[in-house]
């Protein structure tokens, strides 16, 4: 990867370019991304033209995807409930996509983490009339300027309108729609603001990005994550689901337990292959030559993260 190649970024190219090019930004960590190409600049571009799926799960709770995280909404007499809010360029999409499930208004919004591909429609959710519910570190990022080394960018503090107004440490009960919500704080791991939200009657769980169903995952080590957090939270993912509980992931499809178990085994295992490489010494560039991810990079490696740049995300942690 070079800057030549980066600089020809296009929408289809975008998933690819980025994976390679994130793994080059860990090899050469300086100005990778021009600031119109970095993932964030590419990724709010492509939200504007996303197409919106809306899946109906149960418990009167849906998935709405395509635009960042995926979006879980709860519908009924105290309004919509939604968990995260994707990004802010996909508004009409969204919008037209609540819409189509009733006409209820938007009363409260909860955010998995601070990601701003789960939090960029944080300020129009909250103009049409959504509480914003956080862990208390996704207000305190969202409240100053905050730089993703990895993503070579610098988000600006968000405007009052999108910063969450109520925020707790370890977890909070609600109760909404005849439902108990039930939001728990992970404790660092992909960041250091994430929390599930379960809805306990539906027996569903909304995982934010301590769950990617069938791609590696992003590890944000600028603002608290680590691997070795983001395999105790999968740990926890698996502790507190039955084989019956529907889980929505961050990123991906719905599964359950047998896909958490997978996630958490390939976290695991590549891991302990990079610990043990960066122990007898190998550089990076030596460590991802040896291919511990070579197991797994057809499986998980086609989306936001290729197999090398998991190989950098692991090294930097062991
Ligand atoms: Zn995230």
């Amino acid at each position: 990867m070079n800057s030549d190649q980066t600089s020809r970024v296009t929408r289809r190219q975008f998933l690819a370019s980025t994976s390679v090019g994130a793994a080059a930004f860990w090899l050469a960590p300086r100005n990778l991304f021009a600031q119109d190409t970095n993932p964030v600049t590419v990724s709010r571009g492509q939200g504007a033209g996303a197409k919106i799926t809306v899946q109906n799960l149960r418990g009167g709770v849906s998935v709405l995807t395509g635009s960042g995280g995926n979006i879980a909404v709860l519908s009924g007499t105290d309004g919509k409930i939604l968990i995260d809010a994707g990004l802010a360029t996909s508004r009409p999409g969204n919008a037209e996509a609540l819409a189509g499930i009733s006409s209820s208004p938007v009363t409260h919004l909860i955010n998995t983490h601070w990601h701003f591909d789960h939090t960029d429609g944080n300020q129009w959710l909250n103009s049409v009339g959504a509480r914003i519910i956080a862990q208390e570190n996704t207000r305190k990022r969202l409240s100053t300027a905050t730089r993703v080394e990895a993503w070579n960018f610098t988000f600006p503090p968000s405007p009052a309108g999108a910063l969450p107004t109520e925020v707790f440490k370890q977890g909070l009960t609600l109760f909404l729609n005849g439902t108990k919500l039930a939001l728990d704080y992970y404790g660092p791991a992909h960041t250091d603001s994430d929390i599930s939200v379960e809805f306990t009657e539906a027996e569903i769980l909304h995982t934010g990005d301590t769950w990617w169903n069938g791609h590696f995952p992003f590890i944000d080590y600028s603002t608290g994550g680590s691997i070795d957090g983001a395999i105790r939270a999968a740990g926890t993912n698996i502790a507190r689901v039955t084989d019956d509980t529907l889980v929505i992931p961050g990123h991906g499809p719905v599964g359950g337990k047998s896909g958490l178990i997978e996630f958490r085994d390939m976290l695991v295992t590549i891991r302990d292959k990079v610990a043990a490489l960066k122990k007898q010494g190998k550089s990076l560039e030596e460590t991802i030559a040896a291919a511990p991810n070579a197991d797994y990079e057809a499986k998980w490696g086609g989306f936001f993260i290729n197999g090398k740049t998991f190989t950098a995300l692991v090294y930097a942690g062991v």
